[in-house]
């Protein structure tokens, strides 16, 4: 896992909503002004990635995302549920939770 700060990768990818940061792996890309907590969220998703061999991933996601999009009809509230962004935002205020998840956590929060 490499993590790499500035704006120019979060400023690429917040064309539809503003950022802090996105995890593409091996890399982690984060504003300056990430915090701990804005980390240990994308730490989230290097295990999630790793889970589906990163390319399943990212096509779950963005199918995850496309179903909320239909279905919430608003690109905020379609973003915040999907599955793995559910379980980030869930966990990134424990720094312990990385140490102690098991495997496939992220099967919990699929609605
Ligand atoms: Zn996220």
């Amino acid at each position: 896992m490499i993590i790499i700060i500035g704006n120019l990768v979060p400023d690429l990818v917040s064309i539809f909503m503003r950022v802090k940061g996105i995890t593409i792996f091996p890399f982690i890309f984060l504003r300056p002004t990430a915090t701990e907590i804005n980390i240990n969220h994308e730490k989230i998703h290097i295990r999630q990635q790793l889970e589906l061999l990163v390319v399943l991933f990212y096509v779950l996601y963005f199918l995850d995302y496309v179903i909320g999009i239909i279905k919430y009809r608003n690109t905020r509230l379609a973003y915040k549920s999907i599955t793995w962004e559910k379980e980030a935002y869930s966990k990134q205020d424990n720094m312990e939770y990385l140490k102690t998840r098991k495997w496939y956590s992220f099967l919990k929060y699929i609605k």
